[in-house]
């Protein structure tokens, strides 16, 4: 009998195969107190174990940025002196070195755990990780292996780590599913970068899917589906099959330019995190990139990167688009965005906190050195500067100030730049696009963030899955911000872009291409997608549908008459 479980999508995607149930292996820990003299024994082994495990770690094969960092940032963690003092304090108290080992990361996960930063605490995945490693170690153990895998197999795990994903077989692979974990898990953004859809935070998953079953993951309805009947196996493969068939037309045209049949041309840029995003969205036909998030360097780093490390990313960046444009937004840390090597204060609405702009305005310092090292990329390329969470014109006379000091420095330091870099808002806050109209006059364009835009404008915070349902860019006010935000840019002689996750949600291009929006800046998977519903709908047509869109009222009727025109 079918049996259908609900999961967060991680990362998305439609794959049809068998589960491959990976349960960890329990291993059975010695409670044996030690004598004095086994002290230095013990502590030896665990030295051993740590070693061993560094070497492993140093000797595995990454493809992708993200497994470089999950690598790194494990290795850093077995050198963190509060790790070793715990467990060599344990065994100088008569614990042998399974129990000293085993007790020290449960009081670790359980600190971390208890932490009211969503980021923070998906890093207790990591340490149980290295605890599981390490115990393998001691005892001798081969930790189960996700490699190699039979074809088509789709991980079901209580909780896969990132070193889990890095290691598996990634040929056979095609989707996993797992009973815990979020959106911003190491793990749900390694699936992102690899394209292999993800359901996470299924409760139960492992305890219902048997080794084996044939399961269908499907992203659009956010389900698993566990030992379907034939006619949704048959129904399954022909969506899959037409998925694949659209991916090779859609590969075709990829690098075509985005002109609606009435010749508006629009640009289809990528969001990237890092110079793979970026080699990645090229490859998939982005020709721009409208959202450099460079707070991804910050995250993945062991200390705040110093000019000459950002500075190297830029111009590989601002080379690598030959011409065009590369929008960097400025750090944007902060709300559920934390760094390893940097304590923020705890705060009781961390989203309405001191995050982007505003800690870059109290640490001068951090926020000098990523501007000298934007404006020193910018003489290797078309660069932009995109400030985010703005919310008034006071902070933009502030920026300028700021910017034009740097300029300077960078002048007696006789290094050369951009003297006219342009620099953009993003307006993902109710007060900038209140006030876009006075707000446009001290900048060059707009870049709508529909992610925090609707969680500021809607008050439903955007990572509270109880209120996910309110949650909705379709929200007519929201909807008649981004109008209001083209308008305005358009009547001054300017642009506006959309960086935030509406660009990419392919069941809005066309009502956004009414409203007049010049840029969509989407993930890599999604660019060949959004150019090919550009380049098929006519500018006149869109506007239509636009307008008629705007003079619904309900969120539902809005919803209702967007799923109508866009059915899978
Ligand atoms: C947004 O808020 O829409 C946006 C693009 O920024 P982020 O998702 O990084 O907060
Ligand atoms: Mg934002």
């Amino acid at each position: 009998m079918a049996n259908t479980l609900k999961g967060i999508v991680a990362s998305e995607g439609v794959v049809l195969g068998r589960a491959y149930l990976f349960i960890k292996d329990k291993l059975e820990v010695s409670n044996k107190k030690i004598d004095e003299n086994e002290i230095p024994e013990e502590k030896n082994k665990f030295t051993d174990a740590l070693d061993d495990y560094r070497e492993y770690l140093s000797n595995l094969e990454t493809d992708t940025d993200a497994q470089r960092n999950v690598v790194e940032a494990h290795i850093g963690m077995l050198d963190d002196p509060y790790l070793i003092d715990t467990v060599n304090g344990k065994i100088d108290v008569g614990e042998n070195v399974e129990s000293a080992l085993v007790n020290s990361i449960s009081e670790m996960v359980s600190t971390i755990e208890g932490l009211d930063d969503p980021y923070l605490k998906e890093r207790a995945v990591d340490y149980k990780d290295i605890g599981e490693r390490l115990l393998h170690i001691l005892k001798g153990v081969k930790p189960q292996k996700l490699f190699p895998l039979p074809k088509d197999s789709i991980i079901v795990a209580q909780e896969l780590t990132p070193t889990d994903t890095s290691v598996m077989d990634r040929d056979n692979v095609i989707g996993f599913c797992m009973d815990l974990g979020g959106k911003t898990a190491h793990t749900s953004i390694i699936a992102q970068t690899l394209g292999i859809p993800a359901l996470v935070g299924m409760k139960n998953v492992t305890k219902v899917v048997k080794d084996g079953d044939l399961i269908i993951i499907d992203d659009y309805k956010g389900q698993l589906i566990v030992n379907p009947d034939e006619k949704t196996v048959e129904e399954y493969k022909k969506l899959i099959q037409e998925q694949k068939e659209e991916k090779e037309r859609l590969e075709k045209y990829k690098n075509e330019d985005s002109i609606t049949p009435d010749g508006k041309k629009v640009e289809v840029a990528v969001n990237i995190g890092n110079i793979e995003d970026l080699e990645d969205g090229i490859e998939k036909g982005a020709s721009s990139v409208g959202l450099f998030r460079t707070e991804f360097l910050y995250m993945g780093n062991t200390h705040f990167p110093t000019e000459e490390e950002q500075f190297k990313v830029y111009k590989r960046a601002a080379e690598l688009l030959k011409g065009n444009t590369l929008v960097i937004r400025t750090l944007d840390i902060g709300g559920d965005k934390s760094l390893s090597y940097f304590e923020f204060p705890q705060e009781d609405n961390p989203f309405l906190g001191w995050r982007a702009l505003r800690i870059c305005f109290d640490m001068c310092d951090v926020f000098e050195t990523q501007l000298r090292a934007i404006l020193r990329a910018s003489k290797h390329g078309n660069v932009k500067i995109l400030l985010p969470m703005v919310i008034s014109v006071d902070e933009i006379i502030k920026f300028n100030e700021i910017l034009e000091k740097v300029k300077s420095d960078l002048r007696k330091r006789q290094e050369e730049f951009n003297e006219d870099i342009e620099v953009g808002i993003m307006v993902e806050t109710p007060a900038s696009s209140i006030i876009a109209d006075d707000l446009i006059k001290y900048v060059d364009f707009f870049s709508i963030g529909t992610n925090d835009l609707t969680q500021y404008v809607l008050a439903v915070d955007r990572g509270n899955e109880k209120i996910s349902n309110l949650y909705s860019t379709y929200n007519k006010a929201v909807l008649r911000m981004i109008k209001r935000v083209i308008d305005i840019s358009h009547e001054h002689g300017k642009w506006t872009g959309m960086c935030g996750g509406f660009a990419g949600d392919e069941k809005a291009t066309k009502m956004l291409l009414g409203m007049g929006l010049d840029e969509f800046s989407v993930p890599g998977p999604k660019v060949a997608k959004i150019k090919d519903i550009i380049r098929n709908t006519s500018l006149k047509e869109a506007e239509e549908f636009s307008n008629e869109i705007i003079s619904l009222t309900t969120t539902e009727e809005i919803e209702k008459r967007i799923k109508k025109e866009t059915q899978r």
